[in-house]
């Protein structure tokens, strides 16, 4: 629905945006309109790209005022469904227009636009029909209909614009990949290495070469982290599997999650309640242990058979062969490809990016092997995990070094 404010109306229309941002520049005191969806699909630009800030430079326009820029003296910003928009990241500095054209592709804004040819000004419109994804240093016309395609972006670099990190490159092995030379491996760029540590509920289901790769990968710098298979029907069974995997994992160090992996049909096929049952079941269980847990699903079943919580609750891994990762929530790792080349691995391998800086986390949190001091309340170390609930910015902890009791309250950064 298109409003009309009075020319001093200073309602905040939102949290980020007033009625005053978007008024006609042309002097006169007209009315402002704006379209309600502008503003709601502003919002959400703003939280998608984790901006600190969004200027509007030109909003609502009058016929006159637009002929006299320029234009034509119709269109989107004569009636208040357009903004011209600059993007600003946390960092405060202006987030690149190609990015923001990506994500409010994303988000559904029916017209959009680069401006300029710095890729600094960007023009969003919520029209219904004649879609328009430009860029006006070309020309007026539409010009691709995938931004990502035609500005050659990754659809991991949007979804992982919360944590401006830049995606590492890495791969997840098992005894299928045979002998591998880690030194050619890590020659060849690979940041990080994922390990099959084994499947089902028996020790004697550990993968062959767990031990060997983890020494290897070790041996060369190679960060890693590892990932049970999964054969569990019930919560119970699911527990069952996470005692086998943490007998296997113990008096190792991993800078990556330890990640659930379930994709078997009869898993699945139990439904969205019980599938998410079985995650917490076994997540929850290494949590307890003070392991960073993860969660690896193909994307269309992760979207169906979890529930909204699970989805951010635990390290996101997804699995999607394509040029970009259909989903738009937040993900940690992306499994790209199932067909990758390494040198130093004859045949296919999988290729994964990752978006989080998980080593770090894992780290400094002392979690998954490198405590060198006992956690007493693991599960509430979880806060330096991005999946838990915003309002938890604390977390009490107690540590004991060389047998003296320490304990005390760490903050958010
Ligand atoms: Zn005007
Ligand atoms: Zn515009």
């Amino acid at each position: 629905m298109i409003r009309h404010y009075g020319y001093s109306d200073k309602t905040q229309l939102a949290e980020h945006f007033n009625v005053q941002e978007f008024r006609c520049k042309c002097g006169k005191t007209h009315d402002i309109l704006i379209a309600d969806e502008l503003i709601d699909k502003l919002e959400k630009l703003f939280t998608k790209l984790n901006c600190s800030k969004i200027i509007v430079t030109s909003g609502h326009r009058c016929s006159a005022y637009d002929k006299s820029i320029g234009n034509s003296g119709v269109g989107q910003h004569i009636n208040g469904n357009a903004a011209d928009i600059c993007c600003y990241g946390k960092d405060g500095k202006p987030i690149s227009s190609k990015l923001v054209c990506c994500t409010a592709q994303d988000i559904g804004f029916g017209g959009i636009a680069n401006i300029t040819s710095k890729y600094i000004y960007t023009h969003v419109d919520v029209r219904t029909s004649n879609i328009w994804y430009g860029d006006e240093v070309v020309n007026y016309h539409t010009l691709t209909k995938d931004f990502y395609q035609y500005f050659g972006i990754s659809k991991a670099d949007t979804t992982s614009k919360a944590d401006s990190q830049k995606a590492i490159k890495g791969i997840d092995v098992s005894k299928h990949n045979g002998l591998i030379d880690w030194n050619k491996v890590k020659s060849d760029g690979v940041q990080f290495a994922i390990l099959r540590a084994g499947y089902g509920n028996l020790t004697s289901q550990k993968d062959a070469r767990f031990e060997e790769y983890y020494q290897g990968a070790k041996a060369v710098g190679i960060p890693v982290g590892c990932y049970w298979y999964s054969y569990a029907v019930t919560p119970a069974e699911a527990k069952q599997e996470a005692e086998v995997c943490l007998s296997i994992i113990r008096n190792k160090e991993f800078e990556f999650p330890i990640y659930f992996d379930l994709e078997e049909q009869k898993s699945l096929s139990t439904g969205k309640a019980n599938s998410s049952a079985i995650i917490r079941a076994f997540c929850g269980e290494l949590e307890k242990a003070g392991y960073w847990a993860g969660l690896y699903m193909s994307r269309s079943p992760f979207v169906d058979f979890t529930d909204d919580a699970i989805k951010t609750r635990y390290a996101v891994w997804l699995a999607e062969y394509a040029d970009k990762l259909n989903y738009t929530g937040a993900v940690g790792m992306w499994q790209k490809s199932s067909t990758g080349r390494i040198s130093g691995i004859s045949g296919n391998v999988d290729i994964n990016e990752c978006y989080i800086d998980y080593a770090e986390k894992i780290k400094s949190a002392g979690l998954n092997g490198f405590d060198n001091c006992q956690i007493v309340d693991a599960p509430s170390i979880a806060p330096v995990a991005p999946a838990l609930p915003k309002s938890r910015n604390d977390a009490t902890v107690e540590v004991s070094i060389n047998g003296e009791t320490y304990s005390g309250k760490l903050n958010k950064k």
